[in-house]
């Protein structure tokens, strides 16, 4: 059998060869503790620094501005509650969203409400894109902070962030973007887009799976979630992660430094799979086609089959995709991404998102367009058999 097709690059990516090396050391020799005064300690100290001050010119950052976490969802996470709780002091208790955020940014919002804050949903657009009206509404002098994705991983629609930042700023609250699927795909710059917080995670860039960071700038105040030591400003006690910094800052750096070549590869390679599916199986249906998209997802349903049945038929050609958001995989109700966008349910349950990156090749996309009718007609046997 052929060698099996990885499009779950949004779900994961594997680690870089540079990022393991860079990494490596840190497993051996170079173990140290960050707070120790001794040789070992200050080797290791370096190392997070440097790691820090790297990571922190991948952002347009000061690197007093990064602060490493465990993953997306802690910084996310971080970037909420901590700003909310500095924030309801001062009056202003509401958080406003959006309903297609990742739930690393929907439970806390939800979290919150349950905590005496009040969760405000701006209403997104067919293609996934913020309601400028209604979030010019929803965002007053009782908001604390707004929170919006910068890439949709599930449909790829991108947000205007640095004007919807400009605009909540304006109105006297904080922003917090998840660029945990931006990061790699879109310019990313803090001297010159205003937002306050901004939530990176290694995994989906190349690092190992668990290490994120957030971006705090300058004078934003947040209440730390864990209570302990005092690493990293007091922001977030525990003794640092060295080697996973390393791995972070080595893997933000390739991701920023390909950025456009990649994308351009990416895109290419989208709009042939696509253009292939959609002439193969004019039925059926690219999700947010129409929207400014990051070029590595795309979430497409063939009405008459069920996600579940062509995942599984893909699989058993070789070719790893997933429904809607990993998280979700397996769950029977529709994403939640697709429902806010105006998918109906049966649509909605026929979904599968296939996302490239590194490892995706020409010959890959021509073995799925190739390949890809005769699963479909398959998985509507087994759905019209059901
Ligand atoms: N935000 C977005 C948009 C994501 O795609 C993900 C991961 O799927 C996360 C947050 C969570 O990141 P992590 O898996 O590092 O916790």
């Amino acid at each position: 059998m052929a060698d099996p097709i990885y499009l779950d690059h949004a779900a994961t990516t594997p680690v870089r060869a540079e990022v393991l090396e860079a990494m490596t050391p840190f497993f051996g020799a170079r173990f140290g503790n960050p707070s120790s005064t001794h040789r070992f300690g200050r080797e290791a100290r370096v190392a997070l620094d440097e790691a820090r001050e790297r990571v922190a010119a991948c952002l347009g950052a000061h690197p007093d501005e990064v602060c490493f976490t465990s993953c997306g969802t802690e910084s996310d996470n971080m970037a909420l509650l901590g700003a909310w709780r500095v924030q309801r002091g001062r009056g202003r208790g509401a958080v406003v969203t959006t309903p297609i955020e990742h739930k690393a940014v929907l439970a806390v919002a939800h979290h919150i409400a349950t905590e005496g804050g009040e969760e405000r949903l701006v209403p997104v657009d067919a293609n996934g894109r913020v309601d400028d009206a209604a979030f010019d509404r929803l965002v007053d002098d009782t908001t604390a902070l707004c929170s919006v994705m910068w890439v949709n991983n599930e449909i790829g629609t991108i947000q205007p962030v640095p004007a919807l930042a400009g605009r909540a700023k304006a109105r006297g609250a904080l922003f917090h973007t998840d660029a945990v699927q931006a990061l790699g795909k879109v310019a990313i710059d803090a001297r010159t887009q205003p937002f306050d917080l901004l939530a990176i995670s290694g995994h989906k860039i190349g690092a190992p799976k668990g290490v994120g960071a957030l971006f705090v700038r300058r004078g934003v105040a947040l209440v730390p979630l864990m209570h302990g030591g005092a690493q990293d400003r007091g922001r977030r006690p525990g003794t640092e992660n060295v080697a996973m910094a390393v791995g972070l800052a080595v893997a933000a750096e390739h991701a920023v430094a390909e950025r456009e070549v990649e994308c351009a590869r990416l895109r290419a390679l989208r709009d042939r799979l696509e253009g292939a599916i959609l002439a193969r199986v004019p039925d059926a249906v690219v999700h947010a086609r129409g929207a400014e998209r990051a070029p590595h997802v795309s979430n497409i349903s063939v009405p008459g089959t069920d996600s579940e049945s062509m995942l599984m038929a893909l699989d058993l050609a070789g070719i790893a995709a997933s429904a809607g958001s990993a998280c979700q995989s397996g769950s029977v109700t529709p994403s939640h991404v697709l429902t806010a966008i105006g998918v109906p349910a049966a649509l909605a349950a026929s979904s599968i998102r296939l996302s490239l990156g590194a490892l995706t090749t020409d010959a890959d996309i021509a073995r799925v367009a190739e390949v890809f009718p005769a699963l479909v007609a398959k998985a509507r046997g087994v759905a019209s058999a059901a």
